[in-house]
């Protein structure tokens, strides 16, 4: 299996998903196979809870002071497993703060509003905004949701 959890400049950093709506053209996936002390980064397949779990629990948490969502995937495409792992690790290891990466799409991808669940377990959110207008930011991130918004996501599921 590849590492859910890997060092990245000192710090720890899950990989909990390799799914993305995306497919930026600056993406790190595309230029390296791995990041830091990681030694495979595509899973063969999802990590459920459980392999997240043991993940945790094997690693030495006491020298650290912040956690990263990010790896070769967008968090929030596994917002379940995000959410549980984020109150996982504040039961264990309250002290430590969490931090989500983020391409900001979590509520078309899981098609409902999701900040103040994501709020409630994770400290800070750093959102990559890559472009000043939705034009822009299509043709970079080349999305499969080009020109959405959360309320068309929500039409669509109603009328589906
Ligand atoms: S959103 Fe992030 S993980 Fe997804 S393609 Fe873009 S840079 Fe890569």
């Amino acid at each position: 299996m590849a590492d859910i959890i890997y060092i990245f400049e000192g710090k720890p950093y899950f990989n909990i998903t390799n799914k993305c709506p995306c497919n930026c053209a600056f993406c790190i996936r595309e230029q390296k196979d791995v990041v830091g002390s990681a030694k495979q980064m595509w899973h063969n397949t999802q990590p459920t809870f459980e392999d997240v779990k043991t993940a945790v629990d094997a690693l030495d948490w006491s020298i650290y002071n912040e956690a990263v969502f990010c790896g070769y995937g967008e968090p929030t495409n596994e917002l379940e497993l995000l959410l549980k792992t984020a109150e996982y690790m504040k039961e264990k290891h309250p002290k430590i703060k969490l931090r989500l990466n983020t391409n900001g799409l979590s509520d078309l991808i899981n098609c409902k509003p999701t900040a103040e669940m994501i709020c409630k377990n994770i400290d800070a959110v750093s959102v990559s905004l890559n472009a000043e207008d939705s034009e822009k930011y299509d043709r970079i991130t080349i999305n499969i949701y080009p020109k959405r918004h959360l309320m068309q996501c929500l039409n669509l599921q109603v009328t589906a």
